[in-house]
Parts: structure tokens; C-alpha cells; sequence
């Protein structure tokens, strides 16, 4: 057997990070920037009020209530087309760029209409009251966003305030995934003697999907050396990482490890964990073809622990893993020293002592995939008697971990 250190670093070693390409931002969410970004506009565009009511000169307030000459309404979206001079306002709407003349703005509240063309102001107001200048959030030559940086909603919303239409990114892999087994079939027909229903296709393209990757479907290939091989080589030659599952054990018809070798550079490993020890990987042309084992649990344990990592770092992530958490085991985590590291799957929720607490989401066996369903995490027991009920233990966090109250406002 071989650590997971070892495993990962052969297999990070093979899966260099692409070089940025140009994205059109509305394709860039969760992409790595492959550059500075600086802004060339100033955000806002102009000087504007922040709230509706009356563009002013600050001195003319002094000793409010004072009346006021009302010459034009502003709406945003509009040029003012009058100066404010002195003893006058302009009715002015969010948004609105700010009259010249004025230097700030009273809210409509704090005013009252006297007729049409008069209003009198009830407050005095210091200059710039409600007034956004002009490059308040954005300044020309602030460096807005830097390399390396994922790309968030927010990011997508700066680009478009500053009239980015397109990025340099790390691009999006294309992955294929083939499952690779006789007895698979899919849909819902009855089984025949033997059959069970190929349920890691579905959850493999999701993984990868959910890493960011576009995702090709290359359905199911039966243990035969010609239907596995046009399976990867279809794989190889239109995507950018090919994952299979099934074929990588000891058995003699585990052919998925026997054709990565002959078509291919391929390293076949035991690796020290639980579930999830057998373990092929491989280049076919120079693209990586992930083999993880065929049952449920171990398929999704593998790509989370070599997969999905490699394909982020080829994506230009620098974080490749889960958070990982030190939580609090509510149950014991019983097991016995087998020199691996074994991942309990579990259902991992934030106590009311603001730790994260974790317990076992159920039967832990590598085709029990209802516990891996269940569970939000992964906890990592070393080598060795297991944990105690209330010991701690390093917690790989899949998901969405809940609380145990909810956001901390007035429901009323
Ligand atoms: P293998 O790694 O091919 O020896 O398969 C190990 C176990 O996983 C066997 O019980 C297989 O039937 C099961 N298995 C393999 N591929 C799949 C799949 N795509 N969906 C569900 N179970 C599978
Ligand atoms: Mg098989």
C-alpha cells in the first residue's frame, strides 16, 4: 500500500494548471482569474444622490426651515438641465446625477411642498448629506480583482459595473465519465439475474459538474477490452480528464487497470484509505483517466480525495480541498489499526457550543451509498482504536453544514 500523500502527488504531478484563456464574463462564475483587473471607470460614473428629495447648496439650509425655488425634476437615467444657484432646488430621485450648483441633498422626509414651484426645507444639512461622489466604490487604477482570485457573483457584478465584457480565466475542464461493468444497466426496467443499476455515471458527472467541469456522459461499457477502450478513447480524444469507475481490483477482469496500461501510461495503486484502497490513474494521448473503484461509497470517496483536487488544480484553484474542520464525535468511531486511514461518513451540524459536531450518517459499508447520501462530510480516523465518544476528529466538510439556530433577527 502507498500513503494518500504519495498517491495525490503523482497523481497533482500530471495534471498541470491550463493557462488562462479569454471568458466571456457571463460564462466565468467559479473560474480562476488569470490576471489583475484595474479599473478603467470610475464607479459610480458620476456624482448622484443616494436618496430621493432635493438637490441643494448646503449653505442655502443654514438657519432651516428656510423655502426654497424648485426648478426641475431629476430622475435617474436624466441630465439635470438647470444650475442650482442660490435660494434654489432641484427635485432629485436615487440614482439621479447631482445638478451642478448643489452639494447636497435633503431628504424628502426632512421637506414639504409649499406649492408647486416652492418647498421648504426643514434641516440643515452638511455639504455632501446624501451625496455619492463620483468613483466612491471603484477608482480608476484601483486594482478591483487579482489573479487567482475565484470568480463570485460580486466579482461577475464589479466586471459589468466597469464594462468588462470578457476575463482571462482558467477554462473550465471538459470531463467525461464512463461507468465499466456487465451486470450495469440503466433506467428502470426489471433486472435480470444479476443486473443492478449503474448509479455512479449519475453521481460522477454531478462531482464533476459540481467542481466546476463541463461534463460529457460516455454511458456504460461492458467488461469487454474493446468496449472499455473505444469507451476511454472516445473519452481522450474530446475531453480534457476521462473518469471511470469499476475494473481497478485484483481481479482478472478488472480490465479497466489492464487497458490504461497498454493504451496508456498508467500507475495502478493500493492506497492506505478506507474505502477506496485500489486505484488507477493514467495518461492516454496526455490526458489523465482517473479509474476509481467500481462500488458506490469508494467511487465518490476517490474523487473527492484524488479527483476532484487534480481537476481543480488544472482549473487554477490553489485551494484544492474540502475545509476541513476539527468536530466533536457525539458517537465513538469504533475501528481497528489495518495501517489506512479510514473516512467515516457522517452527518456533520454546528452545536450550540460553536462547535461542529459530527455523528455517523449510517452503515459505513463501500456500497452503502444511502449513509454517503446522508452524510455532509467526511470524518478522518487515523490508523489506529478509533474515537471516543466527545473526542475530536478532523472533519472533511462536503457540504452545507447546519446550525442550530437560524439567522439572529427579530422574527417578528
Ligand atoms: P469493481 O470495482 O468493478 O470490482 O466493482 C465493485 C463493486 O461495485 C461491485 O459490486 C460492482 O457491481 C459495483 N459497481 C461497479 N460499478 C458500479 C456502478 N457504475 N454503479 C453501481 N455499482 C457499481
Ligand atoms: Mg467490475
Amino acid at each position: 500500500m502507498i500513503s494518500l500523500g504519495a498517491a495525490r502527488r503523482h497523481v497533482l504531478d500530471r495534471v498541470p494548471r491550463r493557462a488562462p484563456v479569454p471568458v466571456p464574463v457571463g460564462d466565468a462564475l467559479g473560474l480562476v482569474l488569470g490576471e489583475d483587473v484595474v479599473a478603467t471607470e470610475q464607479v459610480p460614473p458620476f456624482a448622484n444622490t443616494a436618496m430621493d428629495g432635493f438637490a441643494l447648496r448646503a449653505t442655502d439650509a443654514a438657519g432651516a426651515p428656510v423655502e426654497l425655488e424648485i426648478l426641475e425634476t431629476i430622475a435617474a437615467g436624466h441630465a439635470p438641465t438647470a444650475e442650482v444657484g442660490p435660494g434654489q432646488a432641484s427635485r432629485i430621485f436615487t440614482g439621479a446625477p447631482m445638478p451642478s450648483g448643489a452639494d447636497a441633498v435633503v431628504m424628502v422626509e426632512r421637506t414639504e411642498l409649499v406649492d408647486e414651484r416652492h418647498v421648504r426645507v426643514e434641516i440643515e444639512v452638511p455639504v455632501g448629506n446624501h451625496v455619492r461622489p463620483a468613483g466612491d466604490d471603484l477608482d480608476v487604477g484601483a486594482v478591483v480583482l487579482s489573479a487567482g482570485e475565484v470568480l463570485s457573483a460580486a466579482h461577475l457584478g464589479v466586471l459589468c459595473s466597469l464594462g468588462v465584457g470578457s476575463v482571462l480565466a482558467h477554462p473550465r475542464l471538459t470531463v467525461g465519465v464512463v461507468s465499466t461493468g456487465d451486470e450495469l444497466v440503466e433506467g428502470g426496467q426489471p433486472l435480470a439475474p444479476g443486473q443492478i443499476r449503474d448509479s455512479n455515471r449519475r453521481t460522477l458527472l454531478a462531482l464533476a459538474a459540481g467542481a466546476g467541469c463541463d461534463v460529457v456522459d460516455l454511458g456504460i461499457a461492458p467488461d469487454t477490452e474493446e468496449a472499455i477502450t473505444a469507451a476511454i478513447r472516445r473519452g481522450v480524444s474530446t475531453c480534457d480528464a476521462v473518469l471511470t469507475s469499476g475494473g481497478v481490483s485484483m481481479g482478472d477482469i478488472d480490465l479497466v487497470k489492464v487497458i490504461l496500461d497498454r493504451i496508456g501510461d498508467m500507475r495502478w495503486m493500493q492506497i492506505a484509505i478506507k474505502p477506496a484502497k485500489p486505484f488507477a490513474f493514467g495518461l492516454v494521448d496526455g490526458v489523465p483517466v482517473f479509474g476509481f473503484p467500481g462500488n458506490p461509497v469508494s467511487s465518490m470517496v476517490s474523487f473527492e480525495l484524488l479527483g476532484r483536487p487534480a481537476l481543480r488544480q488544472a482549473m487554477g484553484h490553489t485551494s484544492l480541498d474540502r475545509p476541513v474542520v476539527r468536530a466533536v464525535a457525539d458517537g465513538a468511531f469504533d475501528r481497528r489499526p489495518d495501517g489506512k486511514t479510514h473516512f467515516a461518513r457522517v452527518v456533520a451540524r454546528h452545536g450550540a457550543d460553536g462547535r461542529v459536531h459530527v455523528d455517523s450518517a449510517g452503515g459505513q459499508g463501500s456500497h452503502q451509498l444511502g449513509a454517503m447520501a446522508a452524510a455532509n462530510a467526511l470524518a478522518v480516523l487515523p490508523d489506529g482504536d478509533g474515537v471516543a465518544t466527545g473526542g475530536e476528529v478532523d472533519t472533511l466538510l462536503l457540504g452545507d453544514v447546519p446550525s442550530e439556530s437560524g439567522l439572529p433577527i427579530d422574527p417578528a
